[in-house]
């Protein structure tokens, strides 16, 4: 007899254990919240610089901003840099395969517009503060539980800030990929 698939609900349910397994202390989501956010960062600065080679210096203050913010955000949580992460990211039983803040570089186009850049930061934004709130919910001792929706709360304001600058740049025309002269055309 063939066993069953599980259902989308199952496989949540078993990840938000995994991910409630993984945080079963306030140390443990100090250090998953410095990895998460330290690597938040990085990516955004790494982003950042990307767009600059790209010639793109909107879209690179934006990401320079969202580094700046979570930059800040990894050096408030009270782990001492000195003792640093026991492990690994990939260690931690993130929701998907990347830490919830990390923007994948495959989703970038060398011409994204602030709008695309933007977008793509509120997904992460809104990954971190789901994991957060599954910690929030699902953590084994209150303390764990209100530190985690303390957390949640912050990238709550993140996404909220993020909505902001989407305000000021609505999605672009059909066509902002148009390029008179690609980079790969053959002359
Ligand atoms: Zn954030």
């Amino acid at each position: 007899m063939t066993p069953s698939m599980p259902t989308k609900e199952e496989i949540d349910r078993d990840v938000e254990a995994e991910v409630a397994a993984a945080v079963k202390s306030r140390a443990d989501l100090m250090e998953m919240a410095y990895v998460l956010e330290s690597e938040a960062a990085d990516r955004y600065a790494e982003l950042a610089d990307q767009m600059e080679v790209h010639n793109n210096h909107e879209v690179a203050e934006v990401f320079a901003k969202m580094a700046a913010i979570e930059g800040e955000h990894a050096k408030k949580v009270d782990l001492r840099p000195s003792e640093g992460p026991k492990r690994a990211p990939w260690e931690y039983r993130w929701i998907g395969f990347e830490a919830p803040e990390t923007t994948p570089s495959e989703d970038l186009h060398y011409l994204m517009t602030p709008h695309h850049a933007l977008i793509l930061a509120k997904v992460n934004e809104q990954r971190a503060e789901a994991f957060y709130r599954v910690v929030a919910r699902l953590a084994p001792t209150q303390e764990v539980r209100d530190l985690a929706a303390e957390m949640a709360e912050e990238e709550r304001e993140h996404v909220e800030l993020v909505v902001k600058w989407l305000e000021k740049y609505p999605e672009p025309e059909v066509g902002w990929d148009d390029d008179p002269d690609p980079p790969n055309a053959l002359d």
